[in-house]
């Protein structure tokens, strides 16, 4: 049994195909710059292999995709294929787990557009293109924001009148949900309880979780991922009275500063260098004097500072904290946003190790990052984002058969 998991976006298509007993990856690739110049990067075996080829839509696209698992004899023919399962950014409060793919839950996806305009209509593209490419294999679809629909109203509602919530839908949603889940549940495997879990997914988008007993009670993204920590390019959270006074001072439309906050604040407008982490690290950490190096310093300590407070707010929202997680680019990665962040959380019964976060660190690898007797323990766990929804897939498609 084979299964295909698929990320579409707007203009392209990202995919894993799994071999679902052995959950071992047998290829990875992106279809990118559809309807543009195309472009198709498939790895194999520790190769890259990229060719240019057209694809005006996401149909010719995926065609690129399937074709080539058989030309390069990952599998013999596409019928091997038994499930395909796609990564599906907006829920809405409709869907709160994942669930098979029919007509209606194609439509219901579509109709979340006001809530993510940019990968609602993609993913629909994405299911679309297996349903002419592999008519006959089911698929099921896996929300970011599902493993959220547990938040209680009173963490998810804005302090704003009941109508903006009730007609527009207007409310806490959170992201990353996927993540938030797969780490909750390596942590609760770790920690051999389920528990009081903070969990810091921080890559170019972040967000940090507070999870009790296995279910999310809030997170830091909000009615769109703009709200919360300091991001690559986000500002994360604000005061609403800046927007209006930068669109006034910048001379820029109200979607304009919404596209401003989203991609040229956090770390790249503080810093004036990079929404890449590695690159402000490496000025802010050089002893380089300088106006430039100064702000890239500013940068991480606001973002180190913001993840701080929040895990603050959320030991208190959990009543307490058994283990907290690092996860995605910067959290598996960078040791010294770990430790910028950790430090001065002593009085929470955080002890950071320093060897075990620092020299013996181990790139790639679940590990303890705490000492082995702090009260809290802390942990970096490689997310897997894929293999959630690979697991998802099989167990619905499985459950489908059964039934039937
Ligand atoms: P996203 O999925 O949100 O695009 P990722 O989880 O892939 O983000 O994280 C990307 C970020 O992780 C990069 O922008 C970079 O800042 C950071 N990152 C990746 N590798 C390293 C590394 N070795 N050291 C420090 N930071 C890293």
């Amino acid at each position: 049994m084979k299964i295909l998991v698929i990320n579409a976006g707007s203009s392209s298509i990202k995919y894993q195909l799994f071999d679902a007993k052995t959950e071992k990856v047998l290829v990875k690739g992106l279809a990118e710059r559809i309807g543009v110049d195309g472009r198709h990067v498939q790895k194999l075996n520790g190769k890259s292999n990229v060719t240019n080829v057209k694809m005006p839509t996401h149909n010719e696209a995926m065609e690129v995709v399937l074709e080539s698992l058989v030309k390069d004899g990952v599998v013999k023919s596409l019928d091997e294929i038994s499930a395909v399962g796609h990564r599906i950014v907006h829920g809405g409060e409709f869907f709160t787990e994942s669930t098979l793919v029919d007509k209606s839950v194609v439509k219901k996806i579509a109709d979340l557009t006001e809530l993510a305009p940019l990968h609602q209509p993609a993913h629909v593209l994405g299911i679309n293109a297996i349903s002419k490419n592999l008519p006959k294999v089911p698929q099921v679809v896996v929300f970011d924001t599902a493993f959220h629909s547990t938040i209680p109203d009173y963490a998810y509602r804005y302090a704003i009148e009941k109508v903006a919530y009730t007609k527009w839908g207007i409310r806490k949603y959170g992201f990353h949900g996927t993540s938030h889940r797969y780490v909750a549940s390596r942590l609760a495997d770790l920690m051999g309880k389920k528990g009081k879990f903070i969990i810091c997914h921080i890559g170019n988008g972040a967000s940090v979780s507070a999870v009790k007993n296995g279910k999310c009670i809030d997170t830091s993204m909000g009615y769109t991922p703009l709200e919360g920590l300091v991001m690559g390019s986000r500002s994360g959270d604000i005061d609403p009275t800046v927007v209006q006074r930068l669109m006034k001072e910048k001379k820029m439309t109200i979607d304009e500063t919404i596209t401003y906050l989203n991609k040229k604040c956090g770390l790249l407008g503080v810093s004036g260098v990079s929404e890449d982490i590695r690159d402000v690290d490496e000025i802010a950490y050089s002893n380089e004097e300088s106006e430039k190096a100064n702000d890239c310093r500013l940068a991480l300590n606001m973002a180190t500072y913001r993840l701080k407070k929040y895990i603050g707010a959320y030991a208190a929202a959990l009543g307490g904290v058994d283990a907290i997680a690092f996860t995605a680019g910067i959290g598996e990665n960078d040791n010294e946003y770990r430790e910028a962040v950790l430090t001065g959380l002593e009085y929470l019964g955080v002890q950071l190790d320093k060897n075990r976060n620092g020299k013996n660190f181990k790139r790639g690898e679940e590990q303890l990052i705490s000492k082995k007797s702090s009260p809290v323990k802390v942990f970096v766990i490689p997310t897997n984002e894929e293999l959630v929804i690979m697991r998802d897939t099989k167990r619905l498609v499985a459950k489908n058969k059964n039934t039937k």
